[in-house]
């Protein structure tokens, strides 16, 4: 317990996020391969325990956004293919020496695999509005034979801009149908049969039929899937801390940076040992966020600071130094904190900051 006082750590529950796995997994037909994106830290949780737990559960790709991220896979001994969605020209030295398969958007790209044989998935823009070859640009680069004949080519895919969204739905379709229009084209203009995927966690969950080869599963694995699964799913991720310090605060006081923290009647007030640094956002100062300890909610007074913030416990009994804290957890849902962030829980969890302690249950 002593070493675990004053300590904010997030705590990954693998057997949650196998679970949340295969119930992705039963979505989906059996011949269809399972890309788990291990980017960005996977998502903050720890990109090496993430990927040997899904190495070891039999999924068949990750993806990193960086080759750097790709590198450290590698170094930590992780033998499944590794697709790299950013991979620019200072990269691909590291692609060659790590085994990481780069994703092409545009023509140069391609030219620079073909000349080390990396093999390659070829980014579709269908709506997205961000990277990927427009569709006269890939009938370019089969048709004029930019390179493409000559590529190995793992796969073709395309990235839904609102799969979870079903005010967007009939783009979604539209979306999944110029996909297929330009794969079919491609076809017969002679190109061999390869690997497509199109589907997000939310993708899955909301549009199963559209599977394809391949799919790739990000923030579901954590439990925060879209309504239309999520009951099925299990939250995997809990950040916690403890209380440093207590104090009864007269009427009248303020409390923290720029006075902002007004105390209008007495008020017990505790210290807790997580700021901005660790990832709590600033907007979740002032009263709009609340955390849990004991089960109750005390809300946030004052700013949050760089290492730590106060909460207002006055009405929970029972609370000491050294009383865990949630931020969130299962019982306290990270929504909860996104929303007075004025954020997403991808931007709350991918900024968990690196001194936060991981554990692994
Ligand atoms: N595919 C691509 C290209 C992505 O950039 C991402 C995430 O950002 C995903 C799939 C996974 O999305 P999600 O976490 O919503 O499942």
């Amino acid at each position: 317990l002593s070493r675990q006082l004053h300590r904010t750590t997030l705590k990954i529950d693998l057997t949650a996020l196998r679970h949340n796995y295969r119930t992705y997994r039963g979505k989906l037909p059996d011949h269809c391969r399972v890309v788990v994106m291990a980017k960005a830290s996977a998502y903050g949780s720890g990109a090496l325990p993430v990927a040997r737990t899904l190495e070891d559960l039999g999924a068949d790709y990750l993806a990193v956004a960086y080759p750097e991220e790709g590198r450290e896979l590698r170094l930590g001994g992780i033998k499944l293919p590794i697709m790299v969605l950013n991979a620019e020209a200072y990269s691909f030295p590291l692609l060659v020496q790590y085994d990481l398969e780069p994703v092409v958007h545009r023509a140069e790209q391609l030219r620079w695999a073909n000349n080390l044989n990396l093999r390659v998935h070829i980014e579709l823009d269908t709506g997205m509005g961000r990277l990927g070859f427009q569709p006269e640009e890939f009938h370019d680069l089969y048709a004029a034979d930019k390179g493409m004949a000559a590529a190995a080519v793992a796969s073709i895919f395309t990235h839904l801009a609102a799969s979870e969204d079903p005010l967007h739905d009939s783009f979604t379709r539209q979306q999944l149908a110029t996909f297929d229009r330009l794969y079919e084209s491609y076809l017969e203009g002679g190109g061999a049969p390869v690997q497509r995927h199109a589907l997000n966690s939310n993708g899955i969950s909301r549009f199963p039929e559209a599977a394809y080869d391949m799919v790739r599963l990000g923030i579901g694995l954590y439990g925060l899937g879209d309504d239309s699964l999520r009951m099925h799913l299990q939250p995997a991720l809990s950040l916690t801390t403890t209380v440093t310090a207590l104090c009864d605060r007269p009427a009248g006081q303020t409390i923290g940076y720029g006075r902002r923290g007004h105390i209008e009647d007495d008020r017990r007030i505790a210290v807790i040992s997580i700021g901005y640094a660790d990832g709590l956002p600033r907007l979740a100062g002032e009263g709009r966020f609340a955390v849990r300890i004991n089960q109750l909610l005390a809300p946030t007074i004052g700013s949050i600071c760089m290492d730590m913030c106060t909460v207002d416990v006055t009405d929970i009994p029972g609370v000491t130094v050294g009383s865990e804290v949630e931020i969130f957890s299962p019982d306290h849902p990270i929504e909860l904190l996104a929303r007075a962030a004025q954020t997403i829980p991808y931007e709350i969890l991918t900024n968990i900051g690196s001194r936060v302690h991981r554990i692994y249950v």
